[in-house]
């Protein structure tokens, strides 16, 4: 069935929601019984409760993660029943992606087309490729005379915690739990308080798919309270963080406070698109500079948002760019012929209004967009022209649907002014030189480069930030596995 065939409110109207937490294996409330409210951000409608989880929760699915690992139902099975296990998640992911991708659009007010996208296809693939690469990770043998054999394995961390963000949050949790399962962790996740929805139901998939108790636990709660547990837990072993630059820092700090766990960190950008003057501005480069401001409106860490293009091509750019912004279809995230939701919450709406407003002050010239009139928290795309590198609104992360153009005369400037950022997550280059590409992607200080085309890469791809957007750890790829994976040297004396 074609998805625009398919009742989005009809399904919504039918779900039962898992508002509990999931702790060793069972749906339960928080210890002290409190609950948190959460809010259609696309209606403003409140959606339910859920269970708030505290200090004492998180206690309990560290406890229960710990034993579980310990006793190794999970940890020490064979990789084979780990893909087995992994592969039928991915499957049952798939099986419930209506459910899904509705509690996400709900949730986070995301259209229900790109929900569908995430938790139907992407996060499926996940689960399905890190099972299968828990039966294809080898470990390497060290040169050594006849008298040693010197093995270097890698062994499961053990308790992992995941800290997750509001806007992709199936998505980002699935990036997390699946290739911490492949290793053998154990894992506690923290969904944003914004968007626990989804994340709890995958409570559910994970005891039919036939994950032992503790070894996933899921304790929805506030950052400042639950997420800080975590942080602070002297059983936790590694800290997943995806999230802002701020929060990120005190991860850090927990773990120089307590004991020392690795901390793996996803965090902000602020992004440039450059266009060079030998790139024609063609239908496709526009809709990549829309996507690349847009997209999840705007909302998005890897969110192009300093546009950098050669000051002769920005009269065309701009025209283009304003009739492409005009078909963007703001409204019920539940219709598929929506292409834009709304902004998470009130207050973030406000924040977004606050830089557009920034913008104008400082002489940044506002030609589209700006506030929507409630229910609901939508702000149209808007873009800005006139935007110089050392305003707040080409400074900071806004989060929202707001795209600066910067006009720049040479490769050498839009080069200096792309790396003049505190982050380093993500750039796109357009150029018909294939020397000038190459020489813009070895010398952007980013993760990612992507060329004649906006892409975060994909799933075999890592990703992360340079800079203040992330630390040394990846997500996706091999190299996520990395994060939950600790490296031992076993050196046998032999008589040869
Ligand atoms: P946030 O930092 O406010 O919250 C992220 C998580 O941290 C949430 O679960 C929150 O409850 C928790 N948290 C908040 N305060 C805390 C505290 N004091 N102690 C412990 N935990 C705490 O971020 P957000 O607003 O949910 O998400 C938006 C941010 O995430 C943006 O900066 C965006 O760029 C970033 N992000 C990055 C990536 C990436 O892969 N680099 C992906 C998605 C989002």
């Amino acid at each position: 069935m074609s998805e625009t065939n398919v009742n989005f409110h009809q399904i919504r109207d039918k779900i039962t929601l898992n508002t509990q937490a999931f702790i060793d294996g069972q749906y339960c409330d928080a210890a002290d019984g409190a609950k948190l409210e959460n809010l259609n951000p696309a209606t403003g409608e409140i959606i339910g409760t859920f269970a708030h989880c505290g200090i004492k929760d998180v206690n309990r699915a560290v406890a229960a993660a710990r034993r579980a690992f310990n006793q190794g139902l999970w940890s020490r099975s064979s990789p084979e029943h780990r893909k087995e296990v992994l592969l039928k998640l991915g499957d049952l992911v798939e099986e419930n992606q209506h459910e899904l991708a509705v509690l996400e659009s709900i949730d986070a007010g995301k259209t229900i087309c790109d929900c569908l996208d995430e938790v139907g296809s992407e996060a499926p693939a996940f689960f399905r490729w890190y099972a299968e690469l828990a039966d294809k990770s080898f470990g390497k043998i060290a040169p050594t005379g006849d008298d040693a054999l010197a093995l270097i394995v890698k062994e499961p961390v053990g308790v992992a915690g995941a800290i997750l963000p509001w806007n992709f949050p199936f998505l980002m949790a699935v990036w997390k739990i699946a290739p911490a399962l492949a290793a053998g962790c154990s894992i506690v996740v923290k969904p944003a308080e914004q968007t626990p929805l989804s994340t709890l139901k995958l409570g559910e998939l994970i005891t039919e798919a036939g994950i032992p108790p503790g070894v996933v636990n899921i304790v929805p709660g506030l950052g400042k309270t639950a997420g800080r547990a975590i942080g602070l837990h002297k059983d936790v072993d590694t800290v997943s963080f995806t999230g802002s630059t701020e929060v990120g820092r005190m991860f850090m700090r927990y773990s120089g406070d307590s004991n020392l766990k690795s901390v793996g960190l996803e965090m902000g950008g602020k992004s440039p698109f450059i266009v060079l003057d030998d790139a024609p501005i063609t239908d496709d480069l526009i809709e990549h500079a829309a996507m690349a401001a847009f997209w999840n409106g705007g909302q998005n860490c890897s969110a192009n948002m300093r546009q950098i293009i050669a000051a002769p091509l920005v009269d065309d750019f701009m025209d283009k760019m304003l009739k492409r912004v005009a078909e963007f279809k703001l409204g019920d995230p539940l219709d598929p012929e929506t292409t834009i939701g709304s902004m998470i919450t009130a207050e973030h709406k406000e924040k977004v209004l606050g830089y557009i407003n920034h913008g104008e002050t400082e002489g940044a010239k506002r030609l589209v967009g700006g506030d929507v009139e409630g229910p609901g928290h939508f702000i149209a795309p808007t873009v800005f022209d006139n935007v110089k590198n050392d305003m707040r609104i080409a400074r900071d992360e806004i989060f929202g649907p707001v795209l600066g153009v910067i006009s720049v005369k040479t490769q050498e400037e839009a080069l200096a002014i792309a790396a003049d950022t505190d982050y380093g997550l993500h750039a796109t280059v357009f150029t018909r030189d294939i020397d000038r590409a190459i020489s813009m992607a070895r010398k952007l200080p980013c993760g990612t480069v992507s060329v004649n085309g906006f892409s975060e890469g994909d799933i075999k791809t890592p990703f992360g930030g340079y800079k203040q957007s992330g630390s040394m750890a990846r997500d996706n790829g091999t190299e996520a596995m990395e994060q939950y994976l600790q490296t031992k040297t076993i050196w046998i004396a032999t008589k040869g």
